[in-house]
């Protein structure tokens, strides 16, 4: 299957299940937030993602919730400047560690299930191999690839090609 097939055939039950599996125990997990008011900030050394719950609508507050890197560039000296604030509302996401500081930087995105995708090609191991419970038989699997799991909709070969179902 090609990658850009994946969101047109897979369910949000289908990408939570990915998530879950792909990240359930790591360290840092995905934190995706939808229906967000955020800043996406355009500079002239990239773009980065503000949601407003942090800002409180000041716009003097920026620069003390803008990500990381870009406070290391103003430390630093660069030359940075912002070229355009936008205020949209959508689906905001990163991973982050509860309990923990430790957290990637906010990255917006056009729906959940896009969420879902960017972290797990910009984060997760989709060859990472899982033991998963069949949807339909519920029957537990042995390892598989995330990626070739996900790919069936976390639905065995079995049922898959009808040899067994649920009542069987
Ligand atoms: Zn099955």
């Amino acid at each position: 299957m090609h990658p850009d097939d994946r969101k047109l055939c897979n369910t949000r039950e289908d990408w939570d299940t990915l998530i879950e599996y792909m990240f359930g125990n790591e360290f840092m997990t995905p934190d995706i937030q939808e229906d967000v008011e955020y800043w996406w900030v355009d500079t002239n050394d990239g773009a980065f993602v503000v949601p407003l719950i942090f800002v409180k609508q000041d716009e003097d507050k920026l620069f003390e919730y803008c990500p990381d890197y870009i406070a290391h560039e103003v430390a630093m000296g660069a030359s940075f400047e912002i070229q355009e604030i936008q205020q949209l509302t959508g689906v905001v996401y990163r991973l982050s560690a509860s309990g923990y500081m430790d957290c990637t930087d906010w990255e917006c995105a056009d729906t959940y299930e896009a969420a879902c995708e960017k972290l797990a090609d910009n984060y997760g191991d989709w060859d990472k191999e899982v033991e998963y419970w069949c949807e339909e038989c519920d029957e537990k699997q042995d390892y598989t690839a995330i990626s070739e799991a996900f790919e069936n909709s976390w639905i065995c070969k079995e049922c898959r090609d009808g040899i067994h179902s649920p009542d069987a």
